[in-house]
């Protein structure tokens, strides 16, 4: 069995931020888009619809709660549904949280591993009967935990690790049948998880990031969604089980 074309994406998180951009990329590439919205967020996925339209492709938004089994099962099973086909996936749906060590209860680290990290092993799960040779899936890590430790974060950190691991891991066992996994490793980028001063930078923490990042700002989406999409394309056919970091070089650059 090879895949169905034209290829149907899967994107979680595909509402706002990375996931949003990477669907109008994965449109202007000629895929079906899937846009998993989670509703208990603000974002607008209309808006995400509308620039797969505008980029002259095609899309459907289903609601998708990665932290909840049943939730990824019946997306996947909706999209199949819808489109006919689930060929490639985009793991990409994350939060992020600030909590100190002394005050990390269960509840807390356990909310985030859902999401970031369990989220991902489901959505994969679910769409891996129906991928087939040609096939590619692609899980959003980060700089944290994929390079650095983070005070206050350190959930996030573990979260972000195993999605490496995880990855290479999908990268050898479904190699043989044609179906490779990487992970993007995104550094600084401006969207709504970073621009909440709260948990993460925040607008001013963004902007002074560019005193220290060696291409002089923080990254757009679309940098980040640019490599997902050459990830998950053909012209990536004998690159599995890899790590790509997009970060205007903050993690090799060497401070003092
Ligand atoms: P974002 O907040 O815009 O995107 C995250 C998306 O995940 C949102 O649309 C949100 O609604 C969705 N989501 C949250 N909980 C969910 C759930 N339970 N089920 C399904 N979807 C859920 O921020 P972003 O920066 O675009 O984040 C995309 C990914 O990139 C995340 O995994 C994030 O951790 C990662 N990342 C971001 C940065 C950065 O600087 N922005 C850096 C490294 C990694």
């Amino acid at each position: 069995m090879s895949i169905h074309h034209p290829p149907v994406s899967v994107i979680s998180g595909a509402a706002s931020g990375i996931g949003r951009s990477t669907a109008e990329f994965l449109a202007r590439q000629g895929h079906k888009v899937v846009i998993g919205h989670f509703a208990k967020d603000p974002h607008d996925p209309q808006h995400t619809l509308d620039l797969v339209t505008a980029a002259g492709g095609e899309g459907v938004i289903l609601d998708l709660d990665v932290s909840s089994t049943e939730s990824v099962d019946v997306f996947i099973h909706s999209a199949v549904e819808h489109f006919g086909a689930v060929t490639h996936v985009v793991a990409n749906a994350g939060i992020l949280r600030q909590a100190p060590m002394g005050q990390m209860d269960d509840a807390s680290w356990d909310e985030l591993l859902q999401v970031d990290l369990h989220g991902v092993m489901r959505l994969v799960r679910a769409s891996l009967p129906h991928l087939a040779r040609g096939s590619s899936i692609v899980a959003t890590s980060s700089i944290v935990g994929g390079y650095y430790g983070w005070a206050e974060h350190a959930h996030y950190a573990a979260a972000k690790a195993g999605v490496i691991g995880l990855t290479r891991s999908l990268a050898v066992e479904f190699g043989p049948q044609g179906i490779r996994a990487n992970a993007v490793i995104p550094g600084l980028i401006e969207t709504p998880q970073s621009l909440d001063s709260v948990n993460s930078l925040g607008r001013e923490g963004l902007k002074a990031a560019g005193d220290y990042i060696p291409w002089g700002r923080v990254g757009k989406p679309e940098e980040v969604a640019s490599v997902i999409g050459f990830l998950l394309s053909d012209h990536a056919s004998y690159l599995t089980g890899q790590e790509l970091t997009v970060d205007g070089g903050l993690t090799v650059a060497m401070r003092g």
